[in-house]
Parts: C-alpha cells; structure tokens; sequence
C-alpha cells in the first residue's frame, strides 16, 4: 500500500524531521504522506506540539506540500485528542491551520468525578494501572465504558474524518483486566460502532502496536475489523509512525488480514479529497 495519513515527527513526539519523512516515503513508491502531528492541548504533556509552536508546524508542512508537489501529494492534518470540557473542537483547529483533514483521537480519559486524566496509552503499563486506580479505583470495566462513551461522543460531536486506534484501550491489558470476549466489552465495541455507521467517518487500521509489539493485533483487531465489514464503514491503512522507517510497518501482513475479512477497498486522501483504492 503507498499512502500513509498518519504520522509524527520532531514538532510533537516523533523522531526526525518532516522531510525525513517524505524522503522514505518516495523510497517507498508513496503517491501520497499526511503529517498529524498531536494537536496542542491546554496541559503540560510530554507528546503534542507546543502551543506557540502551532504556526510553525502548519508553515513548514505547507511549504514542503509546495516544494514537493511533482513527486507526491503532502497533506496537513493533525491527531486530535478528544477529552470532554477541556479539548478545543476540531473545527477550530481545521480552521485555524486550515487542514486537510483530521484524525480524532482519545488517549486521555476523564472522569468527571475526579481530578486528572487517565492515560492509556505510552510505553509504560505502570502509567495504565495507577492511571486506572486513580480515577476509577480500579474499575476496569467503569474505565473501558468511559472511553467508549469518550469515543462516541467524538464521533458525533466532532466528525472526525479518521478514527483513530479504535481499540487502543486494550494495549496494556493483554493477559489482565479483562477478555476481548466478555459480553459487556463486545457490546461496547458494537455500540460503538453502530455510532461509527452513522456517522460517516473512517476507521483507521493502525498497525502500530504489531511493529512496536506491544499489541498482538492491529488496532481495531481481527474480531472487531470483521464487524466494521458487516456495517460497510470504510477503513484506511496507517501505521502511526513516530519515525521514518515505520513508515510501511506490518503494512503487507495487515492487507493480508483485510483481504481475508473480505475489504476490497482503503481510503486515502487526494487533492480531489476522500478516495478509494483497491487492495
Ligand atoms: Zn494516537
Ligand atoms: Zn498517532
């Protein structure tokens, strides 16, 4: 597959510079690179771009669009997280960087009760468990529904063009809190995904947990990616790379794994706006 919509470089957390990015992607054969990097947020955190450095990243994206546009189409999107009462809509954000398109995405959860947020995600399942016990005193089920309503409520309230590693709650608890299999999870995940439907915006297929093996599936995986066929929601291939050579990480066996489900098509984006491409 040549595309990839979602990546991170040096202006939030990821490890070179954009150019280094577009460079891999030509060594690739890629005829088109979107740059999303982490929208800021208004708390300090260790992963988005910063607040005043906002202009800088939509100006030196646009530039290298410019610089770049015989050999493959650049785009300027952004991850944007969704924390209810506390994230700036994603509107504001297309409008004030004038993007291409947007990535939505939850990693913080918040419980409305308490203080602070629940971080699912980095490298550190420390950070997941006491995350956990601070803000749902360990109510792993109480957690998970949370970020499913958080999920949902991003869905419709801020129409996200992509949907972000939907599944991404269950990086940490492989072999732990709970099964995928549960009924009160599945039932979760397909509310969800009802919601999805409805809506019009794209999953993402995001391989980055199987590169960086901290997942032994796609986010979504194999069971839920199934039921995104059932309800026809379209699906695009990322891997969330935070450096260039992940740019293609685990992309062939992932097709592997579509095509076997049955999907047919990938979305990307073009200057013409939202494609599909055969697989
Ligand atoms: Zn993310
Ligand atoms: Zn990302």
């Amino acid at each position: 597959m040549n595309f990839n919509l979602h990546t991170h470089t040096l202006f939030c957390d990821g490890k070179a510079e954009p150019e280094a990015y577009i460079k891999k992607a030509l060594e690739l054969g890629f005829h088109t690179l979107g740059f999303s990097g982490h929208a800021p947020v208004p708390f300090d955190n260790s992963f988005s771009i910063k607040e005043d450095d906002f202009d800088n990243y939509i100006s030196a994206i646009n530039s290298l669009k410019e610089k770049h546009k015989d050999q493959i189409n650049i785009f300027l999107a952004l991850e944007i997280d969704f924390i209810p009462g506390i994230t700036k809509s994603f509107s504001e954000f297309v409008k004030q960087g004038n993007l291409d398109y947007t990535i939505g995405g939850v990693h913080l959860v918040r419980n409305s009760d308490k203080q602070g947020l629940w971080f699912i995600d980095g490298p550190n399942y420390e950070t997941y468990d006491e995350g956990l016990q601070k803000l749902f005193n360990g109510n792993i089920r109480k957690g998970v529904e949370t970020y499913y309503g958080q999920v949902r409520e991003m869905t419709i309230t801020q129409s996200p063009d992509i949907i972000a590693h939907l599944d991404k709650i269950k990086m940490h608890n492989k072999d732990r809190y709970f099964s995928e299999e549960e009924s009160w999870y599945k039932d979760l995940v397909w509310k969800s995904l009802k919601t999805i439907s409805e809506t019009g915006s794209i999953v993402e297929v995001n391989t980055r947990g199987l590169y960086k093996k901290r997942s032994g599936s796609t986010f979504p995986g194999p069971a839920i990616l199934e039921q995104i066929h059932h309800l026809k929601i379209p699906i695009t291939l990322s891997s969330d790379a935070h450096q260039p050579d992940e740019l293609d990480g685990f992309y062939k066996e992932t097709i592997g794994l579509l095509k076997e489900i049955g999907f047919k098509e990938l979305m990307y984006f073009s200057l013409d706006g939202w494609k599909a491409q055969g697989i």
